[in-house]
């Protein structure tokens, strides 16, 4: 499948027949379903452990979509802390830019949504104005997803609210029906 272009992808706002917006957050946020290596955005979040060397999940497949020359980027970080993010080039990818971020290993709403915040500020720094977000942790490190979901869309509402004007899209990239159903059903907190 080629690149998926972020204009093919319809926000919460209008896929709920908004025209006229009590919450303006739901007019740059997207939910997707499918492959984020597929998304021509200005930058991916990747989920990745310390050391930041690639892995399984989607941080296989980031690795995989990439190519090699991103391994090599990524040796150079030294690793990152988690609850931090840290960006690397998207080589292959359709995506400029990849944002390493490490969420914790099980549930710790702290950290969780400190990988979310500190990918939109290495975002920001970069000038990006469309970012796509996994589902950090809710994979192997094993977050339970409906608490997950909870704390990562509040987590980006608020640097919205921050930073007004700097990011145009935040698409959540959800893997599986289940996902799908429960940030669906989050965003309705703020139809
Ligand atoms: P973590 O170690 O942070 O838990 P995982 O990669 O195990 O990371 O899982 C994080 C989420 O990413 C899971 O919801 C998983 O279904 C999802 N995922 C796996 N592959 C992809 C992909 N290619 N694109 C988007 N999401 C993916």
């Amino acid at each position: 499948m080629s690149a998926v272009s972020i204009s093919s992808i319809p926000t919460v706002a209008s896929q709920l027949g908004k025209t006229t917006l009590g919450n303006k957050f739901l007019s740059l946020i997207s939910i997707y379903r499918g492959d984020i290596t597929k998304l021509s955005v200005d930058a991916i979040v990747n989920a990745c452990d310390t050391k930041v060397l690639g892995g399984g999940g989607v941080d296989g497949a980031i690795h995989r979509a990439a190519g090699p020359q991103l391994l090599a980027e990524c040796r150079t970080l030294n690793g990152c802390e988690t609850g931090k993010a840290k960006i690397t080039k998207g080589y292959r990818l359709p995506a400029e830019y990849v944002i390493q971020a490490v969420g914790p290993v099980g549930e710790n709403a702290e950290l969780l949504r400190s990988a979310y915040w500190e990918s939109l500020e290495v975002a920001k720094k970069a000038g990006v104005r469309t970012i796509a977000f996994p589902c950090i942790s809710t994979g192997v490190f094993g977050y339970p997803p409906e608490k997950a979901c909870g704390v990562c869309v509040r987590a980006v509402e608020e640097w919205v609210k921050e930073n007004p004007g700097m990011m145009e899209r935040v698409v959540f990239c959800v893997f599986n029906d289940v996902s799908e159903q429960i940030y669906a059903r989050e965003m309705k907190a703020f139809d």
